[in-house]
């Protein structure tokens, strides 16, 4: 089926009689008859529900309803999108190893590699989204687990080739993990290109109602781990904590979910609420909607701030100027790919702030890819320790501004920047 029924569907197959929507299991525990029965679930031998930090019905629906939407075999939700950054590599790296990644990232990657990864021993090379393959190359080790970028990158919005990536991947052995939060399985299925493993946070467009935190990893199955065995141990040789059991053996396509809930939830915990879930999953079932919306909008928006007297360079893949637009027609359903639209004023960083405070319907948030549209300033907010010399480096100029277009009328939000401008400019 397409995606906008899947998106309304998945996950949920009610029974005569039983509820419509999917239910909010808001229980911690199951009730068992006998002892017996728990244990084969501890044992991993029978499918079923014990603890909801492990599995939850409602948790598992809407899981069910992401993977179907990206085309993947499994899925587990996570309390946060960094969390699904984090579990999809720990899954597949402990100390000692090393992953490449494209260096266009979100704030939040990009500490999470920098900083945390290396203090557990996994090392991590950043390399340039559009070097060479003989470039890109250059950066793999012997130690190398896995290749990770994201589709439209926050918040630079670089389109990730995501064919070139791959065959990086595969040519070394290793999966690529792709982070599709910004185009949304509605505009770009990143399996569908090579990609092994996608991760979302999906407090962005898939919630996209500035709702609840959470996260997303989803496996394609394509990944041959028993073809690379002596890479990745923790799924092709015995798991003593769990009786022996070899993930890929007993699990086959579903051996990297079922390794991220079996050891990774019970060691590590990071599991939504079931409540959240439901939420997210209400919210999905109207995400082709407002991803054609926030992309219509976002397109009209980028156009005029083109032809605007005091905007001097606007960013956004749908706009045949754009750098991305070639990647963007080949790899997204609407060249725009999502909401997000970077763009430079004429003038200092203090009229770009005098800028952001005239705003009237577009509030100023530390968030995107959400209903309302919102508007951040890096260089006065997120990243204001840094010298004008280090913004630039970073590839935040002092003038820099994101906007993140809603699903309110396109008229309405360009008069709200027409004023504002008109009031510094
Ligand atoms: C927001 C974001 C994350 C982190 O997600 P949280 O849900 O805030 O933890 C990861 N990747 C991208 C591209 C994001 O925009």
């Amino acid at each position: 089926m397409n995606i906008d029924t899947r998106c309304v569907h998945a996950g949920w197959e009610p029974e005569d009689g039983g509820p419509r929507q999917i239910p909010i299991y808001q229980n911690t525990t199951w009730y068992f008859d006998s002892t017996e029965h728990m244990a084969k679930l501890f044992d991993l031998e029978e499918a079923g529900y014990f603890y909801t930090r492990l599995a939850n019905p409602t948790n598992d629906a809407v899981a069910a309803r992401i993977a179907a939407l990206e085309g993947g075999v499994a899925a587990v939700l996570t309390s946060s999108g960094q969390a699904a950054s984090f579990f999809s590599i720990f899954n597949i790296c402990s100390e000692g190893d090393h992953l490449v990644t494209s260096s266009a990232l979100y704030g939040g990657t990009y500490n999470l590699f920098a900083i945390t990864l290396p203090k557990m021993g996994i090392e991590v090379s950043f390399v340039d989204p559009d070097a060479t393959g003989e470039q890109l190359r250059e950066a793999i080790r012997p130690n190398t687990k896995c290749v990770f970028a994201e589709t439209v990158s926050n918040p630079a919005l670089n389109v990730l080739d995501i064919e070139k990536f791959a065959t990086l991947a595969h040519d070394a052995g290793v999966p690529l993990i792709v982070d599709n939060t910004f185009p949304t399985p509605v505009n770009c299925r990143p399996f569908e290109w090579g990609a092994d493993i996608v991760i979302h946070s999906t407090t962005k467009y898939l919630d996209g109602h500035g709702t609840v935190v959470g996260g997303a990893i989803v496996d394609s199955g394509n990944f041959d781990w028993d073809a690379h065995a002596e890479a990745f141990p923790g799924l092709t040789t015995p798991d003593d904590s769990y009786h022996g059991v070899t993930y890929t053996e007993r699990f086959g396509k579903g051996a990297y979910i079922t390794k991220i809930v079996a050891q990774l939830m019970r060691d590590l915990g990071s599991i939504p609420s079931p409540n959240n879930s439901f939420i997210l999953g209400v919210n999905i079932e109207s995400l082709p909607l407002r991803m054609a919306k926030h992309v219509d909008n976002a397109q009209k928006i980028a156009e005029w701030l083109e032809k605007r007297d005091g905007v001097a360079i606007v960013r956004y893949p749908g706009l045949p100027s754009d750098p991305y637009h070639a990647l963007a027609k080949k790899y997204l359903d609407a060249d725009g790919g999502c909401g997000v639209i970077a763009f430079d004023l004429k003038g200092s960083a203090e009229q770009a702030t005098t800028f952001l405070d005239a705003l009237k319907v577009i509030s100023i948030a530390t968030h995107v890819a959400d209903a309302r549209s919102c508007v951040l300033h890096p260089a006065s907010s997120t990243h204001r320790q840094l010298t004008d010399e280090q913004l630039v480096s970073a590839g935040v100029t002092p003038t820099l501004i994101r906007l993140s277009v809603g699903i309110e009328d396109a008229d309405d939000l360009i008069a709200d920047l027409d004023q504002a401008l008109s009031s510094v400019l």
